[in-house]
């Protein structure tokens, strides 16, 4: 398949750097680890070679509903000057993008490299949020935002950057040694085509329950903003970092209750479906959909039996 064929140059990029090749790269393009990690189109110039595009650009996260190359890549971060702070993996086996949305959703700096959080001083080191937020003197806002009486969004955002801190807190960078990288899709940490090859086939038949794919397949051609898109698929796949996940894969946050009630865990069942304060929004939605139409997280899913509601009701659901 040509695009793992192509991701495998990207591999060859973060590891071989011993190569002629990858000396030229080095002068042709600059950080071209960096912009192979980054996989975006904001880190190609006009004059690069089509080649270079079609490397950079070739991934299989937008059109084929996967993770992308980045996901599939362990990074080892010891100065972290070619690792992206949000869409890496390098603490954890999850991206800070996954595991802080929130956060990243409000930063203007989503490519921003691990190095570029760090600031020294006389020999100190200390994580500056401010830089992969895209805030300048954030550092200085945070404690007082924590203290003060605020509105819940800000409350949340507050609670989670200290969550964030609370993480970095416990890394260090090296400033010797380069940051190093493992495939994530082999037991020996190596790149295989093949292990691309058999998660792209598989992602798309076996791994979802035939409901979920019906649903996603409607959802996916629905004339609704792409983010939401993207937000639905997550909910539906199981992938959004909420805090039950999040301690499941053994991150440490200062609370799991719902930042709405703190009364319950968050969970996704009740984040969207039990929550009293969600609730309050489905009350309004269920007399707009038809009067007796009110379905649970799993008849939810199941997008089938909805049109079968909501044909009862007399109304058109897609
Ligand atoms: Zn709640």
């Amino acid at each position: 398949m040509n695009k793992s064929l192509l991701l495998k140059w990207k591999w060859r990029i973060l590891k071989e750097d011993n190569a002629i090749w990858s000396r030229f790269l080095l002068l042709r393009y600059r950080n071209p680890k960096f912009k192979v990690l980054a996989s975006s189109g904001e880190v190609l110039n006009r004059d690069d070679s089509s080649w270079w595009k079609d490397i950079i650009l070739n991934d299989f996260k937008k059109e084929d509903s996967v993770d992308g190359f980045n996901d599939w890549v362990i990074c080892d971060f010891k100065q972290g000057n070619t690792i992206l702070f949000w869409h890496s993996s390098w603490l954890g086996d999850q991206t800070l993008r996954e595991s802080f949305p929130l956060l990243f959703d409000l930063s203007t700096n989503k490519l921003c490299k691990v190095s570029e959080a760090i600031s020294w001083n006389n020999g100190v080191f200390s994580w500056n949020l401010g830089v992969p937020m895209g805030i300048d003197g954030l550092d200085s806002l945070g404690p007082n935002l924590l203290h003060q009486p605020t509105n819940g969004t800000s409350m949340a955002i507050s609670l989670l950057m200290r969550d964030l801190k609370v993480l970095l807190d416990r890394i260090t960078p090296n400033t010797v040694d380069y940051d190093d990288f493992h495939w994530k899709l082999t037991s020996n940490g190596v790149f295989s085509v093949a292990s691309v090859s058999s998660l792209v086939s598989n992602s798309k038949d076996i791994a979802w329950p035939s409901n979920t794919i019906k649903l996603l397949d409607v959802m996916w051609k629905a004339n609704i903003p792409k983010k939401v898109k993207i937000f639905s698929w997550r909910f539906f796949i199981k992938r959004l970092p909420l805090k039950d996940l999040l301690a499941y894969r053994g991150i440490n946050l200062t609370s799991l209750d719902c930042p709405f009630c703190s009364y319950h865990p968050e969970s996704s069942e009740h984040l969207f479906f039990q929550c009293q304060i969600t609730k309050t929004v489905w009350e309004k939605i269920y007399p707009w959909l038809g009067n007796d139409l009110e379905f649970s997280l799993e008849e939810f899913k199941s997008f089938g039996c909805i049109q079968e509601k909501a044909k009862k009701s007399n109304i058109r659901v897609n």
